[in-house]
Parts: structure tokens; sequence; C-alpha cells
């Protein structure tokens, strides 16, 4: 490098930002698509199970009966998996990372007051739904006896034939 160059260089650097950042009192903004954590939107969830089902490293965990939904955030290996499949869209990618720790953590997130009540509903609906149904079935099965008794009323010697084949 010439001499004229290097003074070039050098007031190009005296003038202008530094590469470097000054790390902690400034930090870094991750880009757009950067995947970091993963977050649920615990409005939004269903207790599905999908995305459980869908994570290659067993880092979710739902739990239908308690209503939580959790994550291990050391187990994550930030395949978006759980996130492209998600029916409801609940889950979402932040841009920030885990913070380093000591301990394999579980973070544990209850269903928001609303989705319990939507699912209640739902299971409530269905409930009534299935025993309609029963009932429907039942009472089904109970005119074609009665009609068939009837029938028989109205031909005894059929009726008594069956029962000759019978002895
Ligand atoms: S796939 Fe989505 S809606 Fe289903 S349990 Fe996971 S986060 Fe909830
Ligand atoms: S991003 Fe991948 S590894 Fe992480 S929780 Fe979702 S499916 Fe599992």
């Amino acid at each position: 490098m010439s001499t004229v160059n290097y003074v070039g260089q050098a007031l190009k650097n005296l003038f202008s930002k530094p590469a470097t950042l000054k790390y902690p009192f400034e930090k870094r903004e991750f880009p757009e698509g950067t995947r970091g954590h993963v977050e649920n939107d615990m409005d939004v969830c269903i207790l599905c199970g999908l995305c459980q089902m869908k994570c290659p490293t067993g880092a979710i965990t739902v739990d239908k009966k308690a209503r939580t939904w959790a994550i291990r955030p050391f187990s994550c290996i930030q395949c978006r998996s759980c996130v492209d499949n998600c029916p409801k869209k609940s889950l979402s990618m932040d841009k920030q990372y885990q913070e380093p720790g000591s301990e394999k953590i579980e973070k544990v997130f209850d269903l928001s007051d609303k989705q319990k009540e939507m699912l209640d509903a739902q299971a409530k609906a269905a409930a009534e739904k299935a025993a309609a149904a029963k009932a429907a079935m039942e009472a089904r099965k109970k005119a074609e006896a009665e009609a068939a008794a009837a029938g028989n009323a109205e031909k005894p010697e059929a009726a008594a034939g069956d029962a000759g084949k019978a002895e």
C-alpha cells in the first residue's frame, strides 16, 4: 500500500463508525428472519399437540389434561418445524436467542382463560352432539323392534311357522 493510500485509509477509519459494538452497552439488532426463541400465544393455541409431534428433538410438551404448553429451550435446534406446522399460527420465532444457562430449564405456559372457556364449550357441544346421536340411534332401534313385533302380530301363521322351525 502506498503512503497516500495508507493516509487515506487512516483518515477514513478516523471519521467512520467502528465495525464493532460496545457490548454489553450496545446490542446488535438481529436481522429479520433470525431464528431465536420459539414463542407461543396462549390466547390462540388450542393444545392440539401437532407441534409436539413435529418437533425432531422432543423439546415441546403439550399436556391437554393440565392445559399447559411447555418448551425446553436448550433442546430446541431452531428448525422452525413447530412454527410452520401449527394450524392456528400461534407459534412464532423471536429474533432474540435464548440466554445461556447452567441448567436445562423447561418453560411452562398455561392456556389462557379465554381458550379454556372455548375448549370447554367445544367439549360440551361435542358431548351433547354425541348424546343426541346415541339417543336418536336408540329411538330408531326401538321403533324398528316395535315395527317388527307389530308385523309378526298381523301374521300369526308366519310367527307360528317361525316358532315351528325353531322347534
Ligand atoms: S401446534 Fe399450535 S395450536 Fe397446536 S398445540 Fe402446538 S402451538 Fe398449540
Ligand atoms: S424450532 Fe424445531 S427444535 Fe425448536 S421447538 Fe420447534 S420443532 Fe422443536
